[in-house]
Formats: C-alpha cells, structure tokens, sequence
C-alpha cells in the first residue's frame, strides 16, 4: 500500500476532517485501503472484520497516522454482528460497505443455500447497512455511502457466478435508492474492484497454479498479462479513490459504478 509515502500538504482537501467513518470489512486489503484514505482525510473511523488479531493491528496502524479508531470484530454479514458495529459506531457520515466475496466454481455447483449465503453477504448485508444508516444521515443533511462491489458487475467473471449475481442485485437497488436520497445530501455511489494487490488475489493466484499445475509465480505472471498496467492495482490507490467519492467535491456524482480495474476491461465506454 503507498498511502504512507504522501508528502504532507500535496493532497486536494476532501472537506471531510471531523467525519464519522464506518468501514465494514476492513482489517485487510480494499476496506483497509479505504480507512486508511479516511483517517488521512481527517475522519474518525469505525474498523470491523471477524478476526480480532488482524482488526486490532490495523486499527493502531491507523491510530498512529492520528486518527480516532474504534475497532468492533464481528461478522458483518449476520445480525448480530451488524447490531454490534451499529451500536459502537453511533451517528455516522459516512458508510463503506464492503465483505468477503462468494467462492468461485461452476453454474452446476451452486444451489438455492448457496446463492442465499452469497445475497445475505453482498447484497442483503450493505443493504441493510444503509437502511440503519441512512434515516440519520439525512436527518442531517449530509451522508455518503460508497460500496466495495467489483468488476463482474460490468463484465462477468464466469467462475464467479455467486458474485455475479448478488452484486447485481445490490447495484439495482443503489441505483434507484441513490436517487432518491441525493436531496438530502446523501451521495451514494458504487466502487468496482478489478485485480488489486490484497490477501484474496494471493489466494486467487495459488488457486490458479494449483488448478493449472504451473508454479505460483507462473499464475501470477498470466494473470498480470491480462491487464494493460501490467500490474495488479494497489489497494491505497483504491482507497484514496473511495475517499474523494467521500468528499465534499463528491456531490454530483450520484449512483456510479466507478470502476478500478487498471484497463482491463476492453470496452470503450
Ligand atoms: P481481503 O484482502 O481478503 O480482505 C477482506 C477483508 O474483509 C478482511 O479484513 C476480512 O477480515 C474482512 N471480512 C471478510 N468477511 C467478513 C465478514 N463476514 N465480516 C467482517 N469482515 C469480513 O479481500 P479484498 O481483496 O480486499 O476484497 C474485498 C472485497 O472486494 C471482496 O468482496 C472481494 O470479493 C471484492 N473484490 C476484490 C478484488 C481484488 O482484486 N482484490 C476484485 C474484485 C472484487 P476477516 O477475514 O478477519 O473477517
């Protein structure tokens, strides 16, 4: 990640110091990218992931950029888990809603429980998220909600038919409810992930030499060929990205799908 390497004073102000930040899913890689971005915007984030060990690293990382932390570890895609980071986060501005991603497999492999897990996790859970949050932030006049979706909601990833199917549905529903809430200063906007530098392209890759029989770097090397950067893209890039959708400058840029993804999908618009 390079969001350390900033030279202070270079960065366009956001308008954002003194928020309060929620980013669901965010110990590791695209959502610790985007609480990072954040706190380096002068937000007070709110941390969650289900694994306290890794939580708890993250949040002093972010604490010593100076940043007011609050770290909950609990599962966001369940009920109680979402009721625990509702309840320590409080009154908040701004949502990045974001979990783990649906495995990948065949159009065989899947059935209706399958299908139910990948909808509560990418779809039911952010919108669940915004309805809790929503109603304040429009109380206050002001609100933004960026989603982490991802590239195969604008061109599928054949193996990824769980993902597929739920994001879409998520990114129906931010599409008509963007525009309904943008009266009230509440800005939402989706942002789309292609390949990116994180724990699960590691996990992605090995699975690739061992389904191919070729060695990891070998798996790497094939994949990074499919992209015109030539290199995955870096999870602070992405966060920063997050961060202007965030922004006071943010305001007219109502249910985007803003996608990340280094080029690699060859359409023209
Ligand atoms: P990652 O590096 O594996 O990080 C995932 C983060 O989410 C970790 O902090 C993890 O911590 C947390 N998490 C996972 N499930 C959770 C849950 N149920 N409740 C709370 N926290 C949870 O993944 P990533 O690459 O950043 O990907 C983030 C999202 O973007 C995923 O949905 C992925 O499918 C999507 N995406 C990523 C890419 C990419 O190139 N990286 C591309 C397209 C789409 P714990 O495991 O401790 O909970």
């Amino acid at each position: 990640m390079n969001s350390g390497k900033k030279t202070k004073g270079s960065y366009m102000d956001l308008g954002i110091a003194g928020k309060r930040a929620l980013i669901c899913a965010s110990s590791k890689g695209l959502g610790k990218g985007c609480a990072v971005a954040l706190a380096e915007a002068g937000c007070s984030v709110v941390l969650n992931a289900r694994g306290a060990e890794a939580l708890e690293a993250t949040a002093a990382e972010i604490r010593a950029l100076g940043a007011d932390v609050t770290a909950v570890a609990a599962d966001i895609t369940t009920d109680d888990g979402r009721a625990e980071v509702l309840e320590a986060a409080g009154p908040t501005d701004i949502l990045v809603n974001n979990a783990g991603g649906p495995p990948p497999g065949m159009w065989t492999d899947w059935e209706r429980e399958d299908f139910i897990a990948a909808l509560d996790s990418n779809m039911l859970t952010p919108i669940a998220m915004m309805k809790a949050l929503l109603p304040g932030m429009i109380e206050r006049g002001w609100g933004r909600v960026v989603n982490i979706t991802s590239v195969s909601v604008k061109a599928p990833v054949a193996q990824l038919g769980l993902s597929n199917s739920a994001r879409a549905g998520l990114t129906g529903y931010v599409a008509g409810t963007a525009r309904q809430v943008a009266q009230h200063g509440v800005i939402i906007n989706n942002l789309l992930p292609g390949l990116h530098a994180t724990d699960r392209m590691d996990q992605l890759d090995a699975a690739l030499s061992r389904a191919q029989n070729i060695s990891f770097d070998e798996a790497r090397a094939s994949r990074l060929a499919t992209l015109p950067t030539g290199a995955y893209g870096d999870p602070g890039d992405f966060g920063q990205m997050c961060a202007f959708l965030c922004s006071q400058q943010a305001k007219f840029i109502v249910g985007q799908n803003v996608l990340l993804d280094g080029g690699a999908t060859n359409t023209t618009l």
